[in-house]
This record gives structure tokens, sequence and C-alpha cells, in this order.
């Protein structure tokens, strides 16, 4: 087991984060002050590359100045409202959404967790006021593997016993399937299969890779079922792999497809969804954002009272949202994570020569490097010291996503680091 070398500065951080904080996360012990674009700070002046980018929520860089100016102006002006009144801000963040997802409707809310919550509420009630399911027999097919949150429902419907253990009994209604396993996904249909909710690149499991004709294959399979797909792309979306979102990578009749408004090929070789959890990056961090976007009629069925969030849609998110997007479409960030992707895979794959590697695999800047043996958290602490901060997922998987506007030469540099670090093992 590798060991980390703290110094007591930090070593006073750390005590005190364990003497006061709940247990509830394992972190590295590094201590960050300072963040700026792919790069982040410890508190004594060491400089890392960021190759976790908080779990994907600072796609568009630490601190962005564009999305940190939207935040601070806003934040002077006004800053919460609540949903008993409107806000000059919140319609023109749900335009932009609109406008990003091709979907003609949006609720805000703050976490991702809140935002699959939200969805699995909306697929329920589509099931039984559209479908015509009977009163609570509504069931929604999930994913082994899964991961979309924290909450008592959420967790109840993962597979992972450090995340649902003790903390039953699981909301009823969810039924798990193999991931990437249509035969399954088939069978486990019923005629009260309100909806589908997936991950179109499984991020927590370790980078699972779905294959494309699964994606297009469940999209099939919900449409001749009259069952709604929802993506959880809280991850994945927002150009992480290289397209806005993921599952447009899987539309075999048009390639590259990048979905406004109708659909070319709906309901056939494509994997569209019916709505689809966004969050994470929706800020680019400076804030927590989350939203779900669907089609009418699935968004139609809340009516006042039936849902919220006092914090959903304020001012500051939505100054935050609109101007994360924006940085997003202007730097071209999908487009250069796609083609930095295809580049940081072929290194990797040609430099990491460890007779314990298994796999290098990846879609645009969503990378993992699988190991035979379990020692990813020692290659995640000796990455540290190397100034290389990443997250080792399931013992044997780490998992590299640096900020979308990495440069070349600073993403090649940090792969020449993390290619010597995993030819150790
Ligand atoms: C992070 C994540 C969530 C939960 O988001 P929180 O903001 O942590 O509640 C849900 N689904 C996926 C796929 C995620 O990666």
């Amino acid at each position: 087991m590798a060991d980390a070398h703290v110094s007591s500065e930090t070593q006073r951080f750390i005590d005190k984060d364990m003497h006061y904080g709940a247990h509830n996360y394992h972190p590295l012990p590094v201590v960050l002050t300072k963040g700026e674009g792919c790069f982040v700070w410890d508190v004594e002046g060491k400089r890392y590359y960021d190759f976790l980018s908080a779990y994907s929520a600072v796609n568009q860089g630490h601190c962005h100045p564009k999305i940190v100016k939207a935040v601070c102006d806003q934040a002077g002006t006004l800053a919460l409202t609540s949903r008993a009144f409107h806000n000059d801000r919140m319609g023109d963040m749900l335009k932009k959404i609109s406008e990003v997802t091709g979907f003609p409707k949006v609720l805000p809310m703050n976490t991702g967790a809140e935002g699959v919550e939200t969805a699995i509420k909306a697929m329920r009630r589509w099931g039984y006021r559209v479908k015509g399911i009977p009163a609570n027999k509504a069931e929604i097919i999930v994913a082994k593997g899964n991961f979309h949150g924290r909450t008592t429902t959420i967790v109840g419907f993962s597979d992972d016993p450090g995340a649902y253990a003790d903390f039953g009994p699981a909301t009823p209604g969810f039924v798990q399937v193999d991931y990437d396993d249509l035969d399954a996904l088939k069978k486990a249909i019923t005629p009260n299969t309100a909806g589908v909710l997936l991950e179109p690149i499984q991020g927590e499991a370790g980078v699972k890779m779905p294959s494309d004709a699964f994606l297009v294959g469940v999209r099939e399979l919900c449409t001749q079922n009259n069952v709604l797909l929802c993506w959880d792309e809280i991850q994945t979306g927002l150009g992480r792999t290289g397209r806005m979102f993921a599952w447009q990578h899987a539309c075999a009749k048009n390639p590259g497809c990048t979905f406004k408004g109708d659909c070319p090929s709906a309901g056939k070789a494509c994997a569209r969804p019916d709505l689809i959890i966004l969050g994470k990056a929706l800020s680019g961090g400076l804030y927590p954002v989350s939203c779900v976007a669907a089609k009418e009629e699935v968004m139609n069925v809340f009516d006042p009272g039936s849902h919220g969030s006092t914090y959903g849609g304020n001012p500051m998110a939505a100054a935050a949202a609109i101007a994360a997007l924006e940085v997003l479409i202007d730097e071209q960030l999908c487009e250069k994570a796609l083609a930095l992707g295809v580049k940081a895979v072929a290194r990797l794959q040609a430099g990491i020569t460890s007779k314990n590697l298994k796999e290098v695999r990846g879609r645009g800047l969503m990378l993992a490097v699988e190991f035979t043996t379990p020692n990813a958290h020692d290659v995640a602490v000796e990455l540290m010291e190397h100034g290389i901060l990443a997250k080792d997922t399931h013992e044997t998987t780490i998992r590299f996503a640096p900020a979308l506007v990495i440069s070349e030469d600073d993403l090649n540099a940090a792969l020449d680091k993390i290619i010597a670090v995993c030819n150790t093992y």
C-alpha cells in the first residue's frame, strides 16, 4: 500500500475534517485551496493536474472567469426568490437548456440526485396518467452497477452494498437488469413498466461503456413497448464524452447527430431519450444546478404543488447555468474533448505496458485505465505525489477526466506522468 507523505500543515486540515465531520468519504490526503482551468493547488503551494474535475462538474475548468463573473454579478443583484414568484433570470436558463437538449420543457432543481428523483416522479406519474398503469404498480427498470445519487429511494435500487446497506426498506417499483444486455431488458419489461433509467456510460462503476447497439436497442424497445427512456447524463453529459450528450454517439443513421428539435430518425436507429437528467457541469462547478428536460407529454404531468424546491431555478443558478452552457458552446469544448480523447486513448494504450493492465478505454475525455490487480488506490496515491489528482473506483480501475479546456500540451504532459506511474504497477 503506497504511503502518502503529508506535512503537518496539511495534516491539521485533515484532522479537523476527520474530527468534526461525518466519515462518509475517504479522500486522498491533499488539501486544496485554489483552482484555475485544469489545475488546482494545495495549501503548500503545490500544483496538480485535476483529472477528476469534481466528477465532471468542472468540465469548463476551475473558476472559469465568465461563469465567475456571471455568478458574482447575480449574487450582488438578486440571489433567491423561491418559486412563489417569478424571477427575471430563470426563463433564460430554461430557454438555453431547451435549445441545447432539444426538449421543449425543463424543470430546474439543485443536486443531481434531486434531478433523478424528479425524473422518477415524472415517469411514474406519466405511467399512471398517460399510459394507464394501475395505481401504485408502476415499475422503472434500472441497471446493475448503476449510480444515480444518494437519496433513500435511489440507493434502494443500487446493487452496491456500500451505498444501500442498512438504509432500507428500499422503495419498491424498481427492477434491476444487467447493463449492456438487451435481452435482459426486454424480458424485464411488463405492461406496468413506466420507464427505463440508465447511464449511457456508467461513470461510478468504472467508465463501463455499453455498445452503441445497446443504446439504440434500448430506444427501440422503449418505443415498441410504450415505455419512457431516461438517460442520466449528469456525469456523461455536457461535452464530457466529446458530444453534448453521450447518447448522441450511438445514433447510427445520423452519426454525429447534434439533436436539435425533432430527431430525423426518431424512434429507429437513434438513442434519443424521452427525458434527460443533467447536473454537475450545468453550472461549471460554481453552484449546484440540475434539471430534467423532457417532452411535453412527460413534463405536463406536473401541476402546481406536485413538485419543487426552494432553491430550484433561483437567479444565481440561472446565471451560472447560462454562462456555463455558453462557455461549452463558445469554446467548442465538445469538439475539443472528442479530438483530444481519441489522442489520449491512443497515447495511453501505446504507453502503458504494465503486465497487469487489463484495458484502456474512454470516450472524449472520460477515460479509464483498468488493471487486472486491485491496486487502483495505490496508483491514485502515487499519481497524487507526481502532481496528478485522480480517483480509483472499484479497486481495479482509475478514472481520468480532466477539464475540457485543457491544452494538448498539458494533456500530454499529464498523460506521460500517468503512463510512467502505471508502468510501475
Ligand atoms: C454525480 C451523479 C449523480 C448524483 O449527483 P449529485 O449532485 O451528487 O446528487 C447522479 N447520477 C450520476 C450519473 C452521477 O454521476
